[in-house]
């Protein structure tokens, strides 16, 4: 019997319709919204796209847009000065800088004006020093979009053997933080790793981001592992993934669909981020405990 369909977009729909009545109810109850504050710099295509999608994704669900547009030939200092602005401003709840800048701009010391209770995207160094202590923050959104699609297949993480292939800042490394702090025994496999096939047939949950278009086949993958492919490419037969699915789909339990799988989770998770966010500000204003952000167990 093949696998199941891990189906990302019926996972996403349905955590959004949660997100959109759980932000209505937030709103009847303290007369707040969270804001989203986009900022995309310079006029490329692709960002152009993703910009748009997450603002009419937050749109969607009762997120007030802040959107701010600067030209291709803005300065370091320019850019700086909008963040720091989006940063005092009480009604921003989340700032996602739109990457890549143009040439020219670094985005290290940019993004580090992002304070860590707005940094919806979860990758500043203050965030990511939070993810791997354990301590509460905002996570990136790709690793905790896989998180979602393997708690909705129902089974359990603790004392699973998870491989991820790849260990990018993004996806790779994040992600095997959350997969440990959900009690996963967690190997990465990254390009000089000898013999991949050795390593990924170990795997219960095996999460592919290596960006390598058909990498992982039947022959590295276990009988009825779970099997996320987040590779996504372009090719002149449509969109695939890291994993060759039609050999996968064969041996695995579970396994994402290329499209539909990993991608519609990530928005997704940047709005939950962004309410998160909002909560964690109003109730920190008001001096309620702060309700935990997504912290050790989650
Ligand atoms: P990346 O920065 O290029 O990192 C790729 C990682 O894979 C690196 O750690 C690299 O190892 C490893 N790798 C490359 N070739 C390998 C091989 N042959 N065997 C084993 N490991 C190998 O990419 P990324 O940003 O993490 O993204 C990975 C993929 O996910 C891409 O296809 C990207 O488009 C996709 N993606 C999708 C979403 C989504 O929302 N669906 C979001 C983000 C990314 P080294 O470190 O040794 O170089």
């Amino acid at each position: 019997m093949g696998a199941r369909i891990l189906d990302g977009r019926q996972v996403a729909q349905s955590r959004r319709d949660r997100l959109e009545k759980d932000i209505a109810n937030y709103k009847s109850m303290t007369g707040t919204v969270p804001g989203l504050a986009t900022v995309l710099v310079g006029d490329d295509p692709a960002s152009e796209v993703y910009v748009g999608n997450k603002r009419k994704a937050s749109t969607q669900a009762g997120i007030r847009d802040f959107h701010r547009r600067l030209p291709a030939g803005a300065s370091q200092a320019e850019v700086k000065a909008v963040l720091a602005d989006l940063a005092a401003e009480s009604d921003v709840s989340g700032i996602l800088l739109q990457l890549p800048l143009p040439a020219g701009l670094d985005p290290t010391p940019l993004l580090e004006v992002i304070p860590a209770e707005k940094d919806v995207d979860g990758l500043t160094a203050a965030s990511v020093a939070l993810l791997t202590q354990g301590l509460p923050g905002l996570r990136p959104c790709t690793p905790s979009g896989v998180i979602a699609l393997l708690d909705a297949t129902g089974v359990e993480m603790e004392g699973k053997h998870a491989v991820v292939v790849g260990r990018s800042e993004l996806v790779g490394r994040p992600l095997a933080q959350l997969l440990l702090q959900r009690h996963a025994t967690v190997t990465i496999a990254h390009s000089r790793t000898i013999d991949l096939p050795g390593i990924t047939c170990g795997a219960d949950i095996l999460v592919v981001a290596a960006g390598v278009p058909g990498l992982i086949g039947a022959e590295h993958v276990k009988k009825d592992a779970i099997v996320i492919d987040v590779g996504i490419h372009r090719t002149r037969g449509g969109l695939v993934g890291d994993v060759k699915f039609d050999e996968v789909e064969e041996i695995a339990s579970w396994i994402t669909p290329v499209p539909g799988g990993v991608g519609p989770m990530t928005i997704t998770m940047l709005l939950e981020n962004t309410f998160t966010a909002h909560k964690m500000q109003k109730e920190a204003t008001v001096g309620i405990a702060a309700s935990p952000m997504v912290s050790h167990h989650e």
